[in-house]
């Protein structure tokens, strides 16, 4: 068996195996061993049968009091079924009957008179305490503790704990160190065997934090590379200068002065454009406050130096929002804008494609459809992110390779702290648009439980005959959920009250790109007066006349998304209403109802997570670490940046001395593009 042999080399493992294994990224043997426990079961801390409640999943330490011979259960055409084995295992607290179904051999294993560790699904019947098909373990033999891990469909623990095992035993000679000795010797790591060994099965618990220290270490490390490489490669690039910078002619026609704030960024951009190394600059501004136009006025120079601009949205509704905007604003200027999203039709494609590559677009929108292959720039000089945390890292990377030198633009309305932020974003100059448009007012924001829906939506009715469109957010899209409302099953509810009347519309990410489209053109165009959907507007969209945002179920959103999906309102110049409705008013949702800075609600947000869960759903571009340890202690981040400084002086291509560190850096950064978007 070798370490980078395809998983179904392992016994019992056939192609079904296999493809419940892809559910947790588990490809290889490599892979398995380094499927880290989410938990571990301290068998130690075994409880009394007589305590056991039930239901409960517990261990329980017992004396094996009587076995009894394995009988067939009849099988429903009268057959022989399953066999079932049973015995009894008594501690002082209590007993209870232990059941096994068709496995001889495991029972024939247990003795009578020994104690052993049970480990499984109490429950209490008639017969008194059961437990069926437990773990067992050996009293005097056992490990202390037992790794728990992440699970899924056709795998369960212990199949996980028996494959772990038999992984390690056979592969552990092949496990070589991308981390030297010396280097590991110095920050005190323990070996990657030492590591993979104690991370499965830990000794004690600071063994464990040895592991997991040395693993996070490895990942940061990884991490910082990349980043460092992408830098590098961005350093040696040459030629970007823009000769007329001159922006006053799109001033001139817009509809409204730009804020102070949108022409400082503005003028940032143009700083970067005049000098030779290409520009890598983050926007970051709250909800609402007007990235859209700095992102704009950096196209319009573009375009009037005869370069092309790609300008990615991370979803498709918001990339065809984007290209109906700058339609109307360029258009007038000569300036030609294409869409481009999985969404076209094959025609409308090539069409676009054809565009791209002869240059006659200036501006191509789209979502990550952009950095699929056969799309062929002209002369690409700027490449926009929009909602950059939506974005991987190497998603990034890859498009700015699609131009020669091509100028980046991100734009964030998710505030992060400054430490993190350097390590999310690398050297990336920033500009903070700290101010919001004129005229626009706070969006009165209430906490409402579930008992006011009548009248929270009396209230939107209200808004909406005044003239208003009307948000209403679920979480989830069909029904069956349990007490999750689905947006279908809630629209018809709606139907047969004096809602039921206005025009309505549900928008859900099931349903597909040209329905999606339709509704958010109706929608905008003020056909549709009430939007009931799921989060799939939560970032970007931008009607200015909708004033009513009622979530429900507000208690399951987090404090970003909750701002994010608030800032769908208050975007005109009249008062905007957020309605969160829950069955009871979490600390998260009393927040929103005292603050609308972003900056603020994002503090709130770590101070309730803390930043290793902060970052740890993926909205922030980082990818997936395995261990969010390390974002929880800085002078490990601060470690592996002084170290990863130190490798890139000595091995800048990562392909001598540290090759295996390079390779473990492509795996971190392809592990981050197997993400998906919507
Ligand atoms: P975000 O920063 O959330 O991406 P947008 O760029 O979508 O914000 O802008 C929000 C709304 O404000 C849009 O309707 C946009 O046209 C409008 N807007 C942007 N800048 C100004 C301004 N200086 N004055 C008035 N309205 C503006
Ligand atoms: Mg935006």
């Amino acid at each position: 068996m070798k370490l980078n042999d395809p998983i179904t080399v392992m016994p019992g493992v056939g192609p079904k195996k296999e493809q419940n294994f892809s559910a947790l990224k588990i490809r290889t043997v490599y892979d398995l061993l380094h499927h880290y426990p989410r938990g571990y079961l301290d068998l130690t801390q075994a409880v009394p049968i007589f305590m056991a409640q039930d239901g409960d999943t517990v261990c329980v330490r017992a004396v094996i009091t009587r076995k009894m011979q394995g009988a067939y259960l009849p099988n429903r055409g009268g057959k022989r079924g399953m066999r079932i084995f049973k015995l009894y295992a008594a501690d002082d607290s209590g007993s209870m009957t232990v059941s096994f179904f068709n496995q001889p051999y495991l029972f024939d294993s247990l003795s009578t008179g020994e104690t052993y560790y049970f480990y499984g699904k109490l429950t209490r019947g008639d017969h008194g305490a059961q437990m069926a098909s437990p773990q067992c373990f050996l009293a005097e033999t056992a490990p202390h503790v037992l790794p728990v891990y992440p699970q899924t469909a056709g795998i369960n623990n212990k199949f996980l704990q028996e494959l772990v095992k038999k992984a390690f035993v056979e592969c552990k000679d092949q496990l070589s160190d991308p981390l030297p000795k010396k280097l590991r010797q110095r920050l005190s790591l323990l070996s990657v065997v030492q590591a993979v060994s104690q991370i499965h099965y830990p000794q004690d618990m600071k063994l464990l934090d040895a592991a997991k220290r040395r693993f996070a270490f490895e990942e940061m490390l990884s991490f910082q590379l990349g980043l460092s490489q992408m830098h590098r490669e961005r350093m040696e690039l040459r030629g970007g200068r823009l000769e007329d910078t001159d922006i006053s002619s799109f001033y001139a026609s817009l509809p409204f002065a730009l804020t102070n704030a949108q022409e400082n960024a503005i003028n940032d951009c143009i700083g970067d454009f005049s000098k030779m190394i290409p520009m890598n600059r983050l926007i970051q501004g709250d909800v609402g406050s007007g990235k859209t136009m700095v992102a704009a006025a950096a196209v319009y120079l573009m375009a009037k130096n005869g370069k092309q601009s790609a300008f990615m949205a991370p979803t498709e509704l918001l990339a065809v929002q984007h290209y109906d905007n700058l339609c109307k604003l360029f258009e007038p200027l000569g300036i030609t804008c294409v869409l481009l999203t999985g969404g076209l039709r094959a025609k409308e494609k090539r069409n676009a494609h054809e565009m791209i590559q002869t240059g006659a677009a200036k501006v191509v929108i789209g979502t990550h459809a952009l950095i699929s292959q056969g799309v062929e720039f002209a002369d690409l000089g700027l490449v926009i992110t929009d909602e950059q945390h939506r974005f991987g890292v190497n998603q990034r990377g890859l498009l700015q390779k699609k131009g020669e030198y091509s100028h980046t633009l991100i734009m964030s309305a998710t505030p992060i702290p400054r430490t993190l932020a350097l390590l999310v974003y690398g050297d990336l100059d920033v500009s903070i648009i700290d101010e919001l448009p004129k005229g626009r007012m706070p969006i009165e924001t209430y906490a409402l439980p579930n008992e006011k829906r009548v009248r929270a939506l009396k209230f939107v009715l209200k808004e909406v005959e005044k003239g208003r469109q009307a948000y209403i957010v679920c979480p989830a899209v069909e029904d069956g959920q349990t007490d999750l409302i689905s947006v279908t099953a809630y629209a018809d509810a709606l139907k047969k009250t004096p809602l039921g009347t206005l025009n309505t519309a549900v928008l859900h990410g099931k349903m597909k790109s040209a329905e999606k489209d339709a509704v958010m053109k109706a929608f905008a165009a003020g056909e549709i007066q009430l939007l009931i959907a799921t989060t799939v507007i939560e970032v970007g969209i931008d009607v200015p006349n909708a004033t009513v945002m009622l979530v429900e179920n507000a208690d399951r959103f987090g404090l970003s998304q909750l701002h994010q999906l608030r800032g769908r309102v208050g975007r005109g110049s009249e008062q905007s209403y957020c309605l969160l409705l829950a069955e009871h008013t979490t600390e998260r949702i009393e927040i929103m109802t005292k603050t609308q800075d972003g900056f603020e609600l994002a503090k709130e947000d770590l101070r309730l997570r803390g930043s290793g869960d902060f970052f740890g759903d993926q909205q922030h571009g980082l990818p997936p670490f395995k261990l969010q340890k390390a974002m929880n202690d800085p002078s490990l981040i601060e470690q592996a940046k002084i170290t990863a400084d130190e490798i890139v002086t000595e091995d800048p291509e990562l392909n001598g001395k540290y090759a295996q560190l390079g390779e473990a850096v492509a795996r971190l950064f392809s592990r981050n593009e197997q993400q998906s978007f919507n």
